[in-house]
C-alpha cells in the first residue's frame, strides 16, 4: 500500500515532530520515552531534514504521486457499489475515471450517505469499514454534512500534521525549548441511527490515541494537559487551559487555536475571569466551578501557589489598555498559530491589537472531507499565505471558475461564479498561475470527484505542486466562527421573519447583512428598510426582537450551535434604516461604476464606506432576546442522540 510504504519511510527516517494538534503516531519510536528523550534533539534535527526531503520528493513528483494515489484508491474500491453503478468496472486509469465518474456535490451523495448513517454496512462508497462520520461545518438542508471516514484517514491526517513543525523550525529555531499554549476543544457528538459516532474532525482527532497517547515530543509539549482539552464542558475546558497557560507563562514560545475566532474568544474569557484565575495561581487551588475530576487532578499536578506570578498577571490585566496583552503575559511568544485566511481575516486587526503585531501563522488547509496542504512559508503576511496541496493526501482535480468582476466585488465577497462546467477539470500539475478553481477531490474514504466548495487561486509552485491562496467558500455570505451562511439560507430566514411585520401593515422593502466582529463574540447584523402603510400602528420592539429570533431559528445548525453551545456567536441584531437608504446605496454603487441595469442590492456588505453609510442611517436597533433552539445531532435522529 502506498500509505503503508510512506509510513514505513517516515518511521525509519524521520521523527514526526508536530504542531499544535499533531500526533506523532506515524513515527512513534519503538524505544520508550526515556530513551527517546536522551537523544531526541539529534533525532529531531534528522527528522526535520527528512520531513523536508519528503516534501521535496512528493512535490517534485506530484503527477506521478497523484497517478499512484488515484490508482490505489480505485483498485481498492473496484467493487464498491458507487463505482459499479457508474460502470467503472475496476478500471484505474485517469481518463476512464474522468469519462465515467461524474463530478458531484454532497446533495448527489446524500442518499448513499444516509444509507450508511442508517446502518447499511455494505461497501457503498468505500471497501473499508466506515469508522465514524465527521460532521462538517458545511451544511445541507440546515444540518451539518456527514462525511464518512475510515480508520486509516487518521494516520493520513497525522502524516500531514507531522510535517508542520519541521517546516516551522526552518524559520523559527528553538521551538523545542519551550511549550505551545494552544486552546483546543472538543465538541458534542451524536450517534447515527446505525450506531456510528458523528462528530467534528478535530474532536475525533483529539479523542484518538494519535493525540491523547502521543509520546513525549518537544514539539507537542503543550501547556494544556490532555484532560483539559478533552473536557466536554466548554467553560471548564477554557478556564483550566487558560490557568495552565498563565501558570507556565514564561515557558510559552507559541500560542494559538485552530481559528482566529477561537483564540480571540480565549482572550475575551481572560478579560472576564482573570481575577478568579489569579486567585487560583496565588493560592495554588482550583476554583470550585471546575468540577470535572480528571481536569482537577491534571491541573493540580501542575499548580502550586505562586503569589508573585498572580500579582504580575493582576497588574497587567488591571491596566486600562489590553493592547499587547499577549506579549505582556507570555513574554517569550514568537508567533500566533491560527488560521486567518478566508473569512477569518476579519480578525487580523483584533489579533494585531492584542499581540502588538506578532506574526500570525497559518500552517494548514484542511477539511472534514480530507486534509489538503500546508503553508511552506509560514512567516509570510496573512494576505500572502499560500497552501501547497500535498499530492499524497487524495486525488485532486480543479474546476476553473471566473468570478464576475464588477461592482459587487467591492461590496462583499464571495460574488457569484461563472463555472465552465463543460470544460474539462484540470489535474494538480496542470493548473495555471493566476487562475481560480473550485477544488474537487477523490479520497481514500470514498468520495469520488467531490466538489469541496472552496475557491482557490494559484499563486505559485513548489516544484511541480501548485500553491494556492484560499479565496473563499462558494456562496457563503456570512461567517463569524465555524458557521457558513449562504445567500439562499439568509434569504429564506429573512423572508419568514419579515412576515411578523405584516399584521402591522408594514413590509420589508430591502435588506442586507454584515458580519460584525467588532463585538466579541461577533454577531450577524441585518439592515432592514421597511415600508409602513399610512394606517400602520407603531410596531412594538418585541416584534422586531421576535424577527431577530425567527431569523436565528431558521439558520443552520452550525450557526445555532455557535449561539447556544460554543457561545462563539452573539445575538443577531436588526438595524432599521431610514427610508431611502437603499436608494442611497444604489447611488453610491452607480457613482463607483456599477451598471444601473444590472444593479441589485447586495445581500451582504463588507466594504467599510458602505457599512458606514448604512450605520449613519440607522433609526433603531434590536437584538435577539434569547438563544435559538439547538440540539446535537441531526433533526431526524432525535431519538438516537447521546
Ligand atoms: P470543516 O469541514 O468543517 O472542517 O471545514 C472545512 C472548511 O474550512 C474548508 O473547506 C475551508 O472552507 C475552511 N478552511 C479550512 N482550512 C482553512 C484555511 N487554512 N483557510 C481558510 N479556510 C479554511
Amino acid at each position: 500500500m502506498f500509505l503503508a510504504s510512506l509510513l514505513q519511510f517516515s518511521r525509519k527516517t524521520f521523527c514526526l515532530a508536530s504542531s499544535h494538534c499533531m500526533p506523532v503516531s506515524v513515527t512513534m519510536p519503538e524505544a520508550p520515552v526515556s530513551e527517546r528523550g536522551c537523544c531526541s534533539s539529534s533525532i529531531i534535527i534528522d527528522g526535520e531534514n527528512k520531513a523536508l526531503e519528503f516534501i521535496e520528493e512528493v512535490t517534485s513528483n506530484a503527477d506521478a504521486v497523484q497517478k499512484r494515489v488515484l490508482g490505489e484508491i480505485l483498485s481498492r474500491s473496484a467493487s464498491v457499489e458507487y463505482l459499479q453503478r457508474h460502470g467503472l468496472n475496476g478500471q484505474i486509469d485517469r481518463q476512464t475515471f474522468k469519462n465515467v465518474v461524474p463530478v458531484v456535490t454532497y446533495e448527489d451523495l446524500k442518499p448513499d450517505i444516509d444509507r450508511l448513517a442508517n446502518g447499511d454496512t455494505s461497501p457503498i462508497l468505500c471497501s473499508q469499514p466506515i469508522s465514524e462520520f465527521l460532521t462538517s461545518s458545511g451544511t445541507s438542508g440546515g444540518e451539518r454534512k456527514l462525511m464518512p471516514t475510515i480508520e486509516e484517514e487518521l494516520e493520513r491526517r497525522s502524516l500531514l500534521y507531522s510535517l508542520l513543525m519541521p517546516v516551522m523550525s526552518q524559520f523559527v529555531p528553538g521551538l523545542d525549548k519551550g511549550k505551545g499554549m494552544y486552546f483546543l476543544f472538543i465538541k458534542s457528538e451524536a450517534k447515527t441511527p446505525g450506531g456510528l459516532v458523528a462528530r467534528p474532525v478535530l474532536t475525533s482527532f483529539y479523542k484518538s490515541s494519535h493525540f491523547s497517547n502521543r509520546p513525549y515530543d518537544p514539539y507537542t509539549n503543550y501547556t494544556s494537559p490532555n484532560e483539559t482539552v478533552l473536557c466536554p464542558d466548554s467553560y471548564q475546558s477554557m478556564y483550566s487551559q487558560l490557568l495552565c497557560g498563565l501558570y507556565q507563562n514564561t515557558e510559552v514560545l507559541r500560542v494559538g487555536a485552530v481559528f482566529a475566532s477561537g483564540f480571540i474568544r480565549a482572550i475575551k474569557f481572560l478579560e472576564k475571569h482573570w481575577l478568579l484565575l489569579c486567585n487560583d495561581i496565588r493560592t495554588g487551588t482550583l476554583d470550585h466551578k471546575i468540577t470535572d475530576p480528571s481536569v482537577r487532578e491534571a491541573v493540580m499536578k501542575i499548580l502550586e501557589p505562586n503569589p508573585k506570578l498572580a500579582d504580575f498577571i493582576e497588574a497587567e490585566c488591571s491596566k486600562d489598555s489590553w493592547r499587547g496583552i499577549i506579549n505582556r503575559l507570555w513574554p517569550n511568544t514568537k508567533y500566533i498559530d491560527v488560521i486567518v485566511t478566508g473569512t477569518m481575516s476579519q480578525y487580523i486587526p483584533t489579533l494585531d491589537y492584542y499581540s502588538n503585531g506578532l506574526p500570525l501563522v497559518c500552517t494548514m488547509y484542511a477539511s472534514s472531507e480530507c486534509y489538503f496542504g500546508l503553508n511552506l512559508n509560514p512567516l509570510c503576511k496573512p494576505s500572502e499565505v499560500a497552501y501547497t496541496l500535498m499530492p499524497i493526501m487524495c486525488y485532486y482535480e480543479f474546476l476553473p471558475v471566473n468570478r464576475k468582476n464588477g461592482f459587487t466585488d467591492s461590496f462583499a465577497k464571495p460574488v457569484s461564479l461563472e463555472e465552465k462546467e463543460n470544460q474539462d477539470l484540470v489535474d494538480l500539475v496542470d493548473v495555471k498561475l493566476g487562475q481560480e478553481y473550485e477544488l474537487v477531490v477523490t479520497t481514500y474514504a470514498g468520495l469520488y470527484r467531490y466538489r469541496v466548495g472552496d475557491i482557490l487561486r494559484v499563486v505559485g509552485f513548489k516544484n511541480k505542486a501548485p500553491q494556492f491562496k484560499f479565496v473563499c467558500r462558494k456562496n457563503v455570505v456570512l461567517s463569524i466562527d465555524a458557521d457558513k451562511t449562504d445567500e439562499d439560507e439568509l434569504q429564506n430566514a429573512v423572508k419568514n421573519a419579515a412576515d411578523h411585520l405584516l399584521s402591522f401593515d408594514a413590509s420589508l422593502t430591502e435588506y442586507t447583512s454584515y458580519a460584525d466582529t467588532s463585538t466579541i463574540p461577533g454577531h450577524y447584523v441585518l439592515y432592514w428598510e421597511i415600508s409602513l402603510s399610512g394606517r400602520a400602528a407603531a410596531i412594538p420592539p418585541s416584534v422586531f426582537e421576535d424577527c431577530c429570533l425567527s431569523v436565528e431559528e431558521a439558520l443552520n445548525s452550525v450557526y445555532r450551535q455557535g449561539r447556544v453551545s460554543d457561545k462563539s456567536i452573539g445575538p443577531l441584531e436588526i438595524k432599521i434604516v431610514e427610508s431611502g437608504t437603499f436608494d442611497r446605496l444604489m447611488d453610491y454603487a452607480l457613482s463607483q461604476g456599477a451598471s444601473i441595469n444590472q444593479y441589485k442590492a447586495p445581500r451582504c456588505v463588507k466594504y467599510a464606506p458602505i457599512v458606514e453609510l448604512l450605520n449613519s442611517r440607522v433609526v433603531a436597533n434590536y437584538f435577539s432576546p434569547k438563544c435559538p433552539k439547538w440540539v446535537p445531532g441531526h433533526k431526524q435522529w432525535c431519538t438516537s442522540q447521546n
